[in-house]
């Protein structure tokens, strides 16, 4: 074969994806930069999955999204936001069609793994106050020592208020810590396997060393402590029993990297794709043809159930309710509905090739990284989206320009995990999972490229955008 008919064939034949920055032009660039700034912004707003809810409101009041009232009459063009118990978000951008054509639905989750203080959180221990921490999600709690934290939460009191607690974000405020042994004294712990070296009950934060009243009294500094929030907050140590307070790490999203390629922050997992998908909806110029949906859920972290998590009827409810509006059944909706589950995958680590199949692994600035299914052992607990469903997505992709990959969590057996993918498919709804590949996942300081931002947000918009 003559070397350029070879070339041909190669061309004609192989899968040929580049890396980003290889397709990219500069005003694309520019533009993802724009994108970026306005993403870590809101990261630094939504550091709980309470606060991301009101920033998400906040940006989508702004775009002219206005509260959903049950009853209300909806037109195409219509753009409404429904938030499920300050925790959730619901938006929709009422399309030309019918809802019995389906709607365009990305579903990301806001909340991430952090530290929840104890309904009991309060103690003095060798004249020093702690809260005691019960972890959210899947962390890796050596991770968590030694590092400055921030606590953002709330006390709901009897009497129906709710009082907001934040500690440590604004500038010059004081941080909390978890700490660690020195290595001088931590050679047995340091035999430990690094899932045990650190107990979760040793996850206890620091808050504070200074007593008050006559050396003969006892609780001395927990006193002081107590004293001190109920001056700032209004608060009793029973007040805590009905409080969701959550350290989260302290600090705010950077540029990573001497070329300023990616970006580093506590809560990529899974704001990246939220943020994506909220913003391509506030971004969709005219009305689109069928209604877009984007699901801004809590829970994911830890398996999606609750009132407020994915399989929570809340999302029925909504969408039924405007399907109602024209007099469409919700399962007619659904089963016509297709559903981006925007969330993270794991990026390929050099670092770390033993728990990778490279051939099937998502890059560093190779776009928005397709998942087919998530899952272990064998795909378990993943949704395992049909080839039809990828095919379409793959075109959709394609035509709209965005730059996509398609990957697998880690090597077989080496692990998994999980997506919502899965409670929207339960739905009888189309869904593939779909999102931006992270360095450290779950880590206190998670690591994005830039190029994989920007390539969700489009691929989302392209989704909101399909006929
Ligand atoms: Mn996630
Ligand atoms: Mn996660």
């Amino acid at each position: 074969m003559e070397k350029s008919e070879f070339k041909t064939w190669k061309e004609k034949l192989f899968s040929d994806k580049k890396n980003g920055y290889d397709r990219l032009t500069d005003r694309e660039l520019e533009a993802m930069e724009a994108y970026c700034a306005g993403y870590k912004a809101y990261l630094d707003e939504g550091k709980t999955e309470r606060l991301c809810a009101a920033e998400s409101i906040r940006l989508a009041e702004r775009a002219g999204y206005r509260p959903y009232v049950r009853g209300m009459e909806l037109k195409a063009g219509d753009r409404v936001y429904l938030c499920n118990r300050g925790k959730a978000v619901m938006l929709a951008h009422i399309g030309t069609k019918t809802l019995a054509e389906g709607a365009q639905i990305a579903a990301a989750h806001i909340d991430s793994p952090r530290l929840d203080l104890k309904p009991n959180p309060l103690y003095e221990d060798s004249e020093l106050a702690y809260f005691k921490t019960h972890y959210y999600g899947g962390i890796r709690k050596y991770q968590w020592v030694t590092l400055p934290l921030e606590l953002h939460g709330v006390a709901a009191l009897k009497d129906g208020t709710q009082v907001p607690v934040h500690i440590g974000a604004a500038p010059g405020e004081p941080k909390l810590v978890i700490t660690d042994l020195l290595p001088h004294l931590g050679q047995e712990q340091a035999k430990k396997p690094l899932g045990s070296a650190i107990p979760g009950e040793t996850l206890n934060l620091l808050l504070g060393s200074r007593p008050i009243g006559g050396e003969e009294e006892k609780s001395r500094v927990k006193l002081a402590v107590m004293k001190r929030l109920y001056e700032t907050y209004g608060i009793v140590e029973d007040d805590f029993t009905s409080a969701e307070l959550e350290a989260v790490p302290a600090g705010t999203a950077c540029d990573v990297g001497l070329d300023r390629s990616l970006i580093g922050a506590y809560g990529h997992d899974d704001r990246v794709c939220a943020y994506a998908a909220l913003r391509a909806l506030l971004d969709l110029e005219g009305t689109p043809e069928k209604t877009a949906v984007c699901m801004l859920a809590d829970k994911e972290e830890i398996g999606s159930d609750g009132v407020t998590g994915m399989q929570s009827a809340a999302f029925d409810t909504f969408m039924e309710d405007l399907c109602e509006t024209q007099g469409v059944p919700l399962r007619a909706c659904y089963e016509r509905s297709f559903c981006l589950s925007a969330d993270v995958t794991a990026a390929y680590d050099p670092n770390y090739p033993d728990v990778f199949e490279k051939r099937n692994e998502a890059k560093v600035n190779y776009g928005i990284s397709l998942c087919k299914y998530t899952g272990s052992r064998g795909k378990s607990g993943a949704s395992d989206a049909d080839a039809e469903t990828v095919a379409y997505v793959r075109r959709v992709f394609d035509e709209a320009g965005v730059i996509w990959q398609i990957t697998e969590l880690g090597k077989v057996d080496a692990g998994g995990g999980g997506t919502v993918a899965m409670y929207m498919a339960n739905r009888n709804i189309a869904t593939l999972d779909a999102g931006v590949p992270v360095l450290s996942m779950h880590a206190p300081f998670e690591t994005v490229a830039k190029v994989d931002c920007y390539e969700t947000y489009l691929g989302v918009k392209a989704i909101y955008q399909a006929k």
